[in-house]
């Protein structure tokens, strides 16, 4: 609208303007034609006067006519065909009147027929005056100068004495002319005072407009005595010399600028229109397009408005997102007084990745989306929730009083997460592990009270899950040891130095004798001293670096087989390394290079690595066997226990885990779980080695049950590479020199020799 009406107004205006130019220039050249018809009008009036003496000239100069006039009795056909009948035959005189010098006509000739004298009584009082006029002058021609239409310059003759007048004669405009007829010369002397006088009339009216119309293209010239123009005409008042009103001139003028707009006003009225139309379709466009633009813009405020909340809001729970939490938590820090106090909790689903691994991803959503659900009927309105990414979690608790509080909303989540999970019909478990920081205790700013809900997290998740912990200063020192940790090793690795593989032996009971060992790594660190593997090995799966030291022990035990042909080597597999695409390719590449006998090596994997039952690691564990290699599941019965597993991935060994053989003979369930392995197993034509056998006891009730190989501190602990070189030369020069039954024990021989 602000575009609009100017642009209206000012078109407005223009066309105003145009048209009141148009109007004036219109009526400015029809005034000016009118103007001129009327001058033309005048002059042809003017002309009538001074042609009518000039004709009278010509018959009243002249000594004849003279002479004619003042014989007895009158030659009246000389006089007919000479004067009155000659005038009005050749010049259309109306009427001519010959009067003697007593003023008494002598000829009256009207329309070219004589009539009688008579007739001149009707008009005698009308020429009063002009015969008077004409009489009384001294006898030279009268310049009439006061009349309109003096004409005098017309006459030739400087003897004609005459007088011409405008008048009303009879009731209709006329044009007189009265002139003494005089001689010509000389030759005939003509007394002044006796001269004969000849009128002439003309009429105004009649065939004289009709001549006066067609001459000059005036169309509808008429006479009027009253002023009484009809339409488009106009009237000119006709006045005699004496001032008296005689009529009126009427007629059409000739109007070019009404002409003009009559001819090219159609083309403009449509020329007008279009623009006008033109203006309108514009300014109809114009709103269109400002109303298409205004809901464009409300658009595109409606998409900013939910490109705002997208950008600060979870998808798929609806919940506020990372930005946001930042955001909120920086504002409740900023607004809190030093005794406000307030809880970050860090959360994460325990188990959320076997959901997705078989359930599907859509379950894991599910799982999601109804976890934040129950978080927000358990917390207060107040209290801030978002979703960070993944299965994690993050909440503000504002104003909370004592600790206690924060520690009954952990107790509370993780009641509410006990709860199965519907989806779709089927029903998944899942755990929370919570990280808490308290504010101000733990600090006030956030990405350091975030790190540290982060740091307790991560601790309720490494003890055992389904937990929650409130951060605390030993926490962060532990990480701070783990992150020193991992840099060190990081070195470690690149020079190898500090890294040894240790060897722990495996016996076979029947054969009394070690048939394998199992390479454990060892780091000996130049300041810490010894650190042992459950306390970098973590570390090191955490970071990747698994991989490359996985790498580096294989080699290590390649060698060791090479020099051990009769033992097979067991190496440790984290189910980490079986995260990198071509595990088992690497592996054989390594066994090859270092031209090792695969069938001598033997890979130790955990319970956990076939939980996923991802196909990477089945396939990896399939070629592993084609290859050559064994493999043992490793710490059974701790994990999930399925023997469904042993079938499907065709394992060669189960290691019973040393919590079992620990409580042999003290607890009854232990002795009938070991006892129903090793049946199975032997069942299924496994072998079976139990791990930590420490006391006679247990490899006593391990040999009843059928146990096959064992493996622990009653035998010997891991032990240096040159070590168990010397034990097994001092084993095989014991076995030698004594009888089997000195032999206390298997055991025991083999302990004296690692103690030797
Ligand atoms: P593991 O595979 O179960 O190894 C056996 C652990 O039990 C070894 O601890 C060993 O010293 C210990 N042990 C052996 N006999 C007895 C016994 O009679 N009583 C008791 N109490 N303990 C006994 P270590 O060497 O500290 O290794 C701990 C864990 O570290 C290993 O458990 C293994 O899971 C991991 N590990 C060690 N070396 C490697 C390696 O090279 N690669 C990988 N991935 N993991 C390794
Ligand atoms: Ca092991
Ligand atoms: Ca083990």
């Amino acid at each position: 609208m602000r575009v609009l009406l100017p642009v209206a107004l000012s078109t407005a205006a223009a066309l105003a303007l145009a048209a009141l130019a148009l109007a004036w220039s219109v009526r400015q050249s029809d005034e000016f034609s009118i103007q001129r018809q009327q001058r033309m009008t005048e002059r042809s009036i003017r002309a009538v006067l001074g042609e009518l003496a000039k004709q009278q000239e010509m018959v009243a100069v002249w000594n004849d006519t003279v002479r004619q006039l003042n014989q007895h009795p009158l030659d009246e056909k000389w006089i007919h065909a000479n004067i009155g009948g000659w005038l009005h035959l050749t010049f259309d005189q109306d009427r001519t009147y010959i009067l003697n010098p007593q003023d008494q006509p002598v000829d009256v000739v009207i329309d070219g027929t004589r009539v009688s004298l008579d007739a001149f009584e009707e008009v005698r009082t009308s020429f009063q005056e002009l015969i008077r006029g004409l009489r009384n002058d001294a006898g030279q021609t009268r310049q009439n100068s006061s009349s309109h239409f003096a004409p005098g310059a017309y006459l030739k003759s400087g003897r004609a004495l005459h007088d011409t007048r405008l008048l009303k004669l009879l009731g209709r405009p006329a044009a007189v002319s009265a002139m003494k007829i005089v001689p010509e010369d000389d030759d005939l002397i003509q007394v002044p005072g006796s001269e004969f006088l000849l009128v002439s009339v003309r009429f105004l009216d009649g065939n004289f407009l009709t001549h006066l119309a067609e001459q000059n293209l005036i169309e509808r010239l008429r006479f009027s005595l009253t002023n009484e123009p009809g339409e488009n005409e106009v009237g000119v008042p006709l006045r005699s010399d004496e001032g008296k009103h005689i009529g009126y001139f009427i007629w059409k003028p000739e109007l070019p600028g009404t002409t003009i707009l009559r001819t090219f006003g159609p083309s403009i009225i449509a020329v007008c229109a279009l623009l006008i139309c033109v203006m309108a379709l514009l300014a109809r466009s114009l709103r269109r397009s400002m109303s298409k633009l205004r809901k464009a813009v409300m658009e595109l405020r409606a998409s900013e408005a939910q490109a705002h909340h997208l950008a600060f809001h979870d998808v798929l729970t609806g919940l506020p997102n990372r930005a946001m939490f930042d955001e909120r938590l920086d504002h409740t820090l900023a607004g809190a007084g030093p005794q406000d106090k307030l809880a970050i909790l860090m959360l994460d689903l325990d188990r959320f990745k076997h959901v997705n691994d078989t359930l599907g991803h859509q379950a894991g959503d599910c799982v999601v989306r109804e976890f934040g659900q129950r978080l927000s009927l358990l917390l207060r309105g107040s209290d801030t929730i978002a979703r960070l990414g993944g299965d994690e979690f993050a909440v503000v608790l504002a104003g909370i009083g004592e600790r206690e509080d924060v520690e009954r909303i952990c107790a509370r989540i993780l009641d509410a997460v006990h709860k199965p999970f519907e989806i779709s019909g089927k029903q998944a478990f899942v755990g929370v592990s919570i990280g808490v920081a308290l504010a101000p205790e733990a600090g006030l700013e956030r990405v350091d009270l975030m790190r540290k809900a982060d740091i307790a997290l991560y601790q309720a998740k490494s003890e055992g899950r389904n937990s929650y912990r409130i951060f605390t200063a030993v926490m962060d020192e532990a990480v701070k040891v783990r992150s020193t940790i991992e840099e060190e090793l990081r070195a470690a690795l690149v020079t190898g130095s500090d890294l040894r593989l240790f060897y722990q032996p495996q016996v076979d009971v029947d054969g009394q004798s070690i048939i394998g060992l199992e390479a454990l790594v060892r780091w000996h660190h130049p300041t810490r001293g010894m650190i042992a593997p459950h306390q970098f090995i973590p570390i090191a799966e955490e970071t990747g670096l698994i991989s490359p030291l996985g790498e580096w022990v294989l080699r290590q035990a390649c060698v060791a087989s090479k020099r051990w042909p009769d033992l097979t080597i067991a190496v440790n597999l984290s189910p980490i390394q079986f995260r990198t695409g071509d595990l088992a390719r690497q592996l054989i590449d390594i066994v090859h290079e270092a031209g090792a006998d695969p069938r001598r090596i033997e890979f130790e994997i955990t319970e956990s690595l076939l939980l996923g039952d991802s196909d990477l690691s089945h396939s990896a564990l399939k070629t592993l066997r084609q290859e050559g290699f064994k493999i043992a599941l490793d710490d059974f019965g701790t994990g999930y226990s399925s023997l469904s597993y042993l079938r499907r991935f065709e394992v060669d060994k189960i290691k019973i885990d040393r919590s079992f053989i620990q409580h042999l003979g003290q607890q009854d369930e232990s002795m009938a779980i070991v006892t129903a392995i090793v049946t199975l197993c032997r069942a299924m034509g496994l072998t079976v080695t139990a791990e930590g056998v420490e006391t006679e006891d247990q490899k006593l009730f391990l040999s009843q049950t059928g146990c096959s190989e064992m493996q622990g501190f009653l035998f010997s602990g891991a032990l240096p590479e040159d070590q168990i070189g010397d034990l097994l030369t001092s084993l095989k020069r014991r076995l030698t020199s004594q009888d089997d039954a000195d032999l206390a024990s298997f055991s025991q021989g083999i302990r004296q020799a690692a103690l030797a």
